[in-house]
């Protein structure tokens, strides 16, 4: 008997849609293609961890593979010419030492190859499984890494072709405080600082495209008083034509109920299939996923892609 999945495979995808020819005519000239990677959660020799359940272990197993085979795809598409991850780039740290990670290769040193091999420049964001939940490893010594090894700020801006992408992170302000709440660990912060250099980078009203690990539903919605991400979100709403987060795994579309549309994406490290291609269009200040029909929603798949 045929399962869900199997079933579900088989509708044949045409991606009709996707006109990635590599010619831009003048009309279009602002437009350009990306690629969204969310949750590889890449893992080295060194993980021996059970998840809470046999999947999500399984998954993990699979998860430099499934990236791997998704880079594959992505790199057989030469339309697409920047690549975004929002998150979880690798799964957890194997060793508190800071040397560790230079007398060993490691699930970062990992990432870091497989991120090399796209054809497009990758922009990596922090998740949390980037941070140590445990804390053992502090999160100036996660940054550090990050910055060493995988050249990546904490949060950051890419502009590109009139457009901008603000890779925010989460994991700032109130979530390193020691009281934190019970209630409030479950939630991201961005803290003042990146609020602050947030707001300056909206403020220029440039089409803007917002990733962010958590989805906006655990992210706090104000820090200071009445200053946080989704006044600022509301605010800003016209420039910001999509905010697009990770760390669920599966496909959701929350809609325009913060103000900006929000999706959050599938991961990689549960189906080689489940990335995303988008156009941007500076001019319009929109932007289109071009490859949506692939999402099964509310689960952790998509169809293959299928070139046009
Ligand atoms: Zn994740």
């Amino acid at each position: 008997m045929m399962n869900r999945r199997q079933f579900s495979t088989m509708g044949l995808i045409t991606a009709a849609s996707l006109a990635l020819s590599r010619g831009a005519t003048a009309a279009n000239a602002k437009k350009f293609h990306f690629a969204v990677v969310s949750d590889p959660h890449v893992i080295d020799e060194f993980y021996h961890g059970q998840e809470s359940n046999a999947e999500d272990t399984e998954s993990l197993h699979q998860a430099n593979a499934r990236l791997t085979a998704a880079r594959d795809t992505i790199n057989s598409i030469p339309a697409i010419e920047q690549v975004f991850v929002p998150g979880d780039v690798f799964h957890n740290y194997p060793s508190p030492e800071y040397d560790f990670y230079f007398q060993n290769k490691t699930r970062i040193d990992n990432a870091k190859e497989i991120f090399a091999g796209f054809k497009a420049p990758v922009h990596l964001g922090f998740g949390n499984h980037d941070y140590d939940h445990s804390r053992a490893v502090s999160r100036e010594m996660s940054e550090r890494l990050f910055m060493e090894k995988l050249k990546t700020k904490p949060y950051y801006a890419v502009d590109y072709k009139g457009f901008r992408f603000l890779h925010l992170n989460n994991f700032q302000g109130k979530t390193w405080d020691p009281s934190l709440s019970a209630s409030d660990a479950k939630l991201g912060f961005l803290g003042e600082e990146q609020l602050n250099w947030a707001e300056a980078q909206l403020a220029e009203r440039k089409p803007t495209l917002v990733f962010v690990h958590y989805p906006l539903r655990i992210v706090a919605p104000t820090e200071v008083k009445d200053y946080g991400l989704y006044p600022m979100l509301q605010k800003y709403k016209e420039n910001i034509p999509l905010v697009l987060t990770g760390h669920v795994h599966k496909w959701i579309d929350e809609g325009t109920k913060y103000g900006p549309h929000h999706i959050i994406a599938a991961a990689t490290r549960y189906d080689q299939n489940s990335w995303m291609i988008l156009e941007a269009d500076a001019k319009q200040g929109t932007v289109k996923w071009l490859d949506e029909d692939r999402a099964e929603w509310d689960t952790h798949y998509a169809h293959p892609y299928q070139k046009a």
